[in-house]
C-alpha cells in the first residue's frame, strides 16, 4: 500500500456510487471523455458559456452532460455541484493554466493524480532540482554570459509557447539580445526532439516495475512549432534578425514519432528515476506525464521540460499508439485514466490515485 494522497473527507462524495469523469472542454477533453465512456463512466463537460459546438461533430466523445459557468474563475464556486455529481476532475494543461495553480489546488473536489506536483512543475528552479536530483541530464544553465560556449536559447520566466525566446549561435550573437523581463540563458541542445507520454500507476501489479507500482509508455509525439519549424525556408537566421523576424515556438499541432528501440531502456530508466524521486519529494507523480527532451547525436537524452499531466500530444492516439497497443489494444491515455479509476475502486485504493 502506498501513501494516501486524498483525505477520506475529500473522497466521501464518491462513496457507494459510480463516479463521473469531468474535465474542462478543451485541450485533450475529447480523448478523456471518449476514454471514460469506453470504460463505462458517465462524463461531465465543464464549459465557459454555451457548450462548444464542435463537440456535436464527435458524438463518441461528447460528454453526457455539461456544467456551464460564466467565466473560468467561477469554477471553484461550482465545487458543491461537482461533489453532488460524484465528479473526479481530470486536469489537463489548459485547465490548470486558465484557472490558475492556487484556485486549482484549493478546489475541494477529487482530482485525478497528485495536485502537489503543481508546485514542483510550475517553478523552473524546483523542477530542475527534482529532475537533476533524479539523475536526468538537463540543458546547461548559464549564470554568467561570459561562460557561454556554443548556441543558447534565452527564455523569459513563465513564457508560454516559446513566445519571446531568443536564439543566439554563440556568445557574440547574444549581444543583440535586449531583455524585456527576467530570463534564463540555456544551452541550445542540437538534436532531435521527443515528447514521451508515460503513465505511472502506484497500484498496478506486473508490468515495468518501480519500487511501488508500474510505469507504462503510451505514446510519443513531436510538436509542430510555428514559426521555427519552417523558418529555415527564408534563409539564414542573421538575415532574418536584420529583417525583424524573430523565431517563436508556438505549438500548432503534433506529429507521431517512435524512438529507436535500443533507446527505450534509457527512456524508461530516466522516467522511472524521476517518478521514484517524486515519491520522495512530494508523494509521487501519479498518472500521465510527459518527458520532453532532445536526443543528441551522442544518443544522450537532455530533458528540457516535464509536463505532469495528460499532454495534448496524446490526442494523436485516441485509438491506440504503437506503444500502447502493446499494453492493451486501442488504449489511449484518456482510457488508461478511466481504467486506473476502475482498478482503484475494485481494490479500495482510490486515495492513492486521487488527491
Ligand atoms: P519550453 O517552453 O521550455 O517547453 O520550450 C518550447 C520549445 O523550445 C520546445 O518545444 C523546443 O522546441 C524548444 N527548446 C526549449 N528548450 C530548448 C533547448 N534547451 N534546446 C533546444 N530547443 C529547446
Amino acid at each position: 500500500m502506498g501513501l494516501p494522497l486524498a483525505s477520506e473527507a475529500r473522497l466521501a462524495c464518491l462513496e457507494n456510487r459510480t463516479p463521473t469523469i469531468a474535465t474542462l472542454c478543451s485541450h485533450s477533453s475529447l480523448q478523456i471523455f471518449h476514454g471514460a465512456r469506453t470504460e463505462g463512466y458517465p462524463t461531465l463537460g465543464l464549459c465557459v458559456g454555451a457548450p462548444p459546438k464542435f463537440y456535436d461533430a464527435f458524438p463518441l466523445a461528447r460528454p453526457d452532460r455539461f456544467l456551464s459557468v460564466p467565466t473560468v474563475k467561477d469554477l471553484p464556486g461550482a465545487t458543491e455541484r461537482l461533489r453532488e455529481a460524484g465528479a473526479i476532475i481530470v486536469p489537463h494543461g489548459s485547465f490548470v493554466e486558465y484557472l490558475g495553480p492556487e484556485a486549482f489546488t484549493s478546489m475541494n473536489v477529487p482530482v485525478f493524480g497528485n495536485r502537489a506536483v503543481l508546485g514542483w512543475e510550475s517553478d523552473r528552479r524546483k523542477e530542475r532540482d527534482w529532475l537533476e536530483s533524479a539523475g536526468a541530464t538537463m540543458p546547461k544553465l548559464y549564470e554568467d554570459p561570459r561562460e557561454i560556449e556554443g548556441p543558447v536559447i534565452v527564455k523569459y520566466y513563465g513564457a508560454k509557447g516559446g513566445k519571446g525566446f531568443f536564439l543566439a549561435k554563440n556568445r557574440e550573437a547574444l549581444d543583440e539580445f535586449r531583455p524585456t523581463g527576467p530570463y534564463v540563458i540555456q544551452e541550445y541542445v542540437v538534436g532531435t526532439r521527443y515528447y514521451m507520454h508515460f503513465f505511472y500507476s502506484p497500484i498496478t501489479e506486473g508490468g515495468y516495475r518501480l519500487e511501488h507500482g508500474a510505469l507504462e509508455l503510451l505514446g510519443m509525439d513531436r510538436r509542430d512549432e510555428a514559426n521555427i519549424d519552417e523558418l529555415y525556408k527564408l534563409g539564414a537566421q542573421e538575415e532574418l534578425h536584420r529583417a525583424g523576424l524573430r523565431p517563436t515556438f508556438v505549438v500548432t499541432g503534433n506529429v507521431p514519432v517512435i524512438l529507436r528501440e535500443s533507446l527505450l531502456p534509457k527512456a524508461f530508466e530516466i522516467a522511472g528515476r524521476i517518478v521514484e524521486r517524486s515519491i520522495e519529494l512530494f508523494g509521487g507523480m501519479v498518472g500521465p506525464f510527459c518527458l520532453e527532451g532532445i536526443m543528441t547525436e551522442d544518443l544522450e537524452f537532455k530533458v528540457f521540460e516535464i509536463s505532469t499531466r495528460i499532454v495534448a500530444g496524446t490526442n494523436l492516439f485516441i485509438s491506440g499508439s504503437p506503444y500502447s497497443d502493446l499494453v492493451a489494444p486501442g488504449l489511449s491515455t484518456g482510457r488508461r485514466i478511466a481504467r486506473e479509476v476502475t482498478l482503484a475502486r475494485a481494490t479500495g485504493r482510490l486515495s492513492e490515485i486521487l488527491s
